[in-house]
Order: structure tokens, then C-alpha cells, then sequence
């Protein structure tokens, strides 16, 4: 499976793009940045979006890209995301005030996007991809996803702060190549992190306690501000096995 990242924050500046993953150049998990990071021929080929959350961080692009795509392909997006998120997403963003409701566009029998639920646990398969959503604790319904192709497996956090699940989940998939896990704001920040169900370093560090294996670690969803700050805090806790998910780069599992 190859993972590109399109966007690895959890906000925007010029150097940080908001949270996004494009798997195998066709599936994109999240859209915080699909419009601003692809150019519009490959953000053509994008057919399924799967969304943690309703959070802007993770959604911002999803107008934009719906329209990139209009018209450029038989058949229309598909948008995977709890019942939350898709209710949200109706009601906020394509409510025709904010943008207009993509799903009766051109019109209700074949529109360019349509959402499909998903719930947590039930695993679904993309292309060959298979996405098990995994609920973490957020202030809103979000999944993290354990994603699996040809034996190997990922597991990503999408924004949560402490959480269960996912650990279990990590503990008990053998062929797990990495686990990406976000760390939004630095230790100075624990109040904020707190009570917006985010991570800092120190409660990295006390989440990773819940983990009973070896796997590399992949940190992503910094705040554009915290950003140098957490770098400095998650180095100095002198595990080898951390890393920061670099947006831009290419990972192949
Ligand atoms: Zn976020
Ligand atoms: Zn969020």
C-alpha cells in the first residue's frame, strides 16, 4: 500500500496543510487538503474519500475538490463517514447557504458525490484496501482506521486524546508496519489539549504505556504554532522507535 501525505497538521499555514492521506493515488483519507495539494488531473482520480470527523481540519477541502472534479467523471465520489460526521456535513457545509448540496447536483440520480455510512468495527473494502473503523475519544464521533492491504497494516488515530480502543487494536495486529498518532499541542498546552480531547507529549508518552509491542510510531496532527515545541519535547523522551508522519513524503507498507 502507498500512503502519500497531503497534509499532516491539524491546522493551516504556509509550511503545515491540513490533516490528509492519499492511499494508492485513488482513496484519500480525510480532505483537509486535497484541493490545495494535488494538482486538479490527480485529484480526478480520487473516487472515495473516508472521513474520521466533521472537524474543518479534516473537511476544508472537500468543497473545492467536489468541484475540481465536476463533470470529469461517470461516476461520483464516494463519501464514507459514521452517521455523525455525514449528518454534520449535510447540515454545516452543503446545506446550499454554505456551499451548495453537491449530492442533487447535476441531479439527485446521479450526483457527483454521495455519502455512504459506515460504522465502527465493520470493516470495508476499497479497491483492495480494507478500512476498519476504530472509535476514538474526540469532542466530536471520530474513527481512527486500521487499514490493511496484501498482509500489511496500518493504524492511523485521526485526533483523539486518551483513548483505549486503538491500543487494543495495535496489540492485537501482528502485522502492524506503523501506528500514526497525533500529538496536537505541546506540554505548556496540556489545559487546551485537555478539555479538546487532544495529546501533547507527556500524554503520548502515558498512551504509549498502553502499547505491549515494537512498532514505529508516526506522530502527525501538530498545530502549526506548537509545532517546534513538540518536536523539542517528543525528542526528549528518547524513544527510538518515534518519528514524525512528514507531510509530503511517500510511504510504502
Ligand atoms: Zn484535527
Ligand atoms: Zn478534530
Amino acid at each position: 500500500m502507498r500512503l502519500q501525505v497531503l497534509g499532516g497538521f491539524g491546522g493551516e499555514s504556509i509550511d503545515c496543510r491540513m490533516t490528509c492521506l492519499l492511499i494508492n493515488d485513488t482513496i484519500a483519507l480525510d480532505a483537509g487538503s486535497l484541493s490545495q495539494a494535488l494538482p486538479i488531473e490527480r485529484q480526478a482520480e480520487v473516487h472515495s474519500i473516508l472521513l474520521s470527523h466533521s472537524h474543518m481540519d479534516h473537511t476544508n477541502s472537500l468543497p473545492f475538490f467536489i468541484e475540481n472534479v465536476y463533470g470529469k467523471r461517470d461516476r461520483g465520489i464516494g463519501i464514507h463517514a459514521s452517521e455523525a460526521t455525514i449528518y454534520a456535513i449535510r447540515k454545516y457545509l452543503f446545506n446550499n447557504a454554505t456551499w451548495p448540496d453537491f449530492t442533487r447536483l447535476p441531479n439527485h440520480l446521479v450526483p457527483v458525490m454521495r455519502f455512504d455510512e459506515f460504522e465502527s468495527e465493520k470493516p470495508l473494502t476499497i479497491d483492495g484496501v480494507t478500512f476498519t473503523p476504530i472509535a476514538v475519544d474526540h469532542l466530536v464521533p471520530t474513527h481512527g482506521f486500521l487499514i490493511e492491504q496484501d498482509g500489511a497494516a496500518i493504524l492511523w488515530s485521526s485526533d483523539t486524546g486518551p483513548t483505549r480502543r486503538l491500543w487494543e487494536v495495535a496489540n492485537r495486529t501482528p502485522n502492524l508496519k506503523a501506528l500514526c498518532i497525533e500529538t496536537s499541542f505541546d506540554n505548556a498546552l496540556q489545559p487546551i489539549a485537555d478539555v479538546s480531547l487532544h495529546l501533547t507529549p507527556q500524554t503520548l508518552q502515558a498512551e504509549l504505556r498502553k502499547l505491549q509491542r515494537r512498532v514505529p510510531i508516526l506522530v502527525h496532527h501538530l498545530k502549526p504554532p506548537c509545532v517546534e515545541r513538540i518536536k523539542e519535547e517528543v525528542k526528549k523522551l528518547r524513544n527510538p522507535d518515534i518519528d514524525f508522519l512528514e507531510q509530503g513524503k511517500e510511504y510504502d507498507f
